[in-house]
């Protein structure tokens, strides 16, 4: 199964992604946690990212859609993978696309997490993270209406949206009837 999560900062992408990983057998790969991993172990890559993640902006594509790159290339994603906050853009989708039409693959589903914005914020105020300060998080939220829910237009039919609201339980239980039901 090729999957991609898509859904506001805040929205329990990470969490869920976790889960479903799990439960699927297939590796969940967050471009988020390998920047942060990056920016941990002081790489060049890291250091690229860290200026564009402390502003709550998208790190550029050429250095984000490489790593993907790089990363899927890897035997544990040949059989399957869930892509956690890839793409975030119309042209990082076109790259993903160009990806696995390389290997003449495609995209099994696009799962959509459903949450209402003043969800988020309070949210994203109690995880804490560094980059989860007032203005950063609005402005994540921002980029994520202007740059990526455009992607929602380009996947088109296969999109499956889940209502996020609910226990981690409920939300992983919808995501996979849900899966289910799409194949
Ligand atoms: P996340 O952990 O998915 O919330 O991502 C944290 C931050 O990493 C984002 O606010 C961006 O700065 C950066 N980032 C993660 N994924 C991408 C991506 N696909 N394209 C560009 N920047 C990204």
């Amino acid at each position: 199964m090729r999957l991609v999560l898509v859904g506001p900062p805040g929205a329990g992408k990470g969490t869920q992604a976790a889960v479903l990983s799990e439960k699927l057998g297939v590796p969940h790969i967050s471009t988020g946690d390998l920047f942060r991993a990056n920016i941990g172990n002081s790489t060049p890559l890291g250091q690229k990212a860290k200026s564009y993640m402390d502003a709550g902006e998208l790190v550029p594509d050429e250095v984000t859609n490489e790593m993907v790159r790089d990363r899927l290339s890897d035997e544990d994603a040949a059989q399957g993978f869930l892509l956690d906050g890839y793409p975030r853009n119309t042209s990082q989708a076109e790259v993903l696309t160009g990806i696995l039409g390389e290997k003449h693959l495609e995209l099994t589903a696009v799962v959509q997490f459903d949450v209402p914005e003043e969800e988020l914020v309070k949210r994203m105020l109690a995880r804490g993270r560094s980059d989860d300060t007032e203005d950063v998080i609005r402005r994540r939220l921002a980029v994520y209406h202007e740059e990526t829910e455009p992607i929602l237009g380009y996947y088109q039919d296969k999109v499956i949206k889940i209502d996020a609201l609910g226990s981690i339980e409920e939300i992983t239980g919808r995501a996979l009837e849900a899966l289910r039901s799409h194949q």
